[in-house]
């Protein structure tokens, strides 16, 4: 079956509140109406409403970057995925590289927050990916496994198709070192494989596996050229409005 390609933007903790509009202005000025795959973008928290306001009834949706597993309660700073569903997101993203390793997300605790986003009804965006040693000891295949393993195989039939999978290599995140499109060819089937071999062929083949670390302009058209390539996360080429349009075009 034909898997709808997805563009997501991760904006980590960039733009101050006007800079995130503008950007979104020009992103919604520069796109066509219509598009072939979705576009997500996923601000800071403060920048949510907003965004919800200014891409109503057009095709990009808006995602959050992280919330808590817990549905409310005394955990100051957090933001619950009730919250987030109130404001009328869609996705959020989950397990990155950047809050595993930053704010100590193990993936237990990143398996309580799928299971959060799914049951709140938004669409969690997985994120695995190995380190540089960990590719350099040719163990990524495993560890990747692994991953899956103890965040989102848990998942019945029905929950697990809802996911949106992204590979997202540590050592090609904020780098400048793009995996090759055929180092993210042979993840994805790897992921695709053992999905098939956890639940079946259905859900494998219309799972959407997105590749993110450094995609720009000049290297997304092959990397989503890749037959299991079905999009990309994308951080910092993701601020500029010309490479990310250019970059959500390759995919559209
Ligand atoms: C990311 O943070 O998810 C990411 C892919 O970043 P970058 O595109 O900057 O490598």
């Amino acid at each position: 079956m034909a898997r709808k390609k997805i563009v997501a933007a991760n904006w980590k903790m960039n733009l101050t509140l006007s800079e995130g509009e503008k950007l979104i202005n020009q992103l919604l000025e520069g796109l066509p109406e219509v598009l072939e795959c979705e576009v997500v973008l996923a601000p800071p928290f403060t920048h949510l409403q907003m965004l919800v306001e200014l891409v109503g009834g057009t095709s990009i949706l808006p995602a959050a970057q992280h919330c808590h597993a817990e549905k409310a309660g005394a955990y100051t700073g957090e933001v619950s995925v009730a919250m987030l569903n109130s404001l009328g997101i869609k996705y959020c993203i989950t397990g990155h590289s950047e809050r595993r390793q930053l704010f100590f997300e193990t993936n237990q605790i990143v398996r309580s927050k799928v299971d959060a986003i799914l049951e709140g009804g938004l669409t969690p965006i997985f994120c695995c990916g190995e380190s540089l040693d960990i590719r350099q000891a040719s163990q990524q295949n495993q560890f990747v496994k692994e991953q899956l393993e103890e965040c989102i195989f848990h998942l019945g039939p029905d929950a697990f198709r809802k996911l949106v999978i992204a590979y997202e290599p540590i050592w090609a995140i904020g780098t400048g070192m793009t995996a090759s499109p055929e180092q993210a060819q042979e993840m994805h089937l790897f992921i695709r494989d053992t999905i098939r071999q956890a639940y079946d062929s259905d859900i494998s083949d219309e799972i959407r596996i997105l590749y993110g670390g450094s995609i720009k302009a000049d290297n997304a058209a092959t990397l989503f050229a890749a037959p299991d390539v079905d999009g990309g996360l994308v951080g910092g080429a993701s601020l500029q409005p010309a490479g990310f349009i250019e970059i959500i075009k390759a995919a559209c």
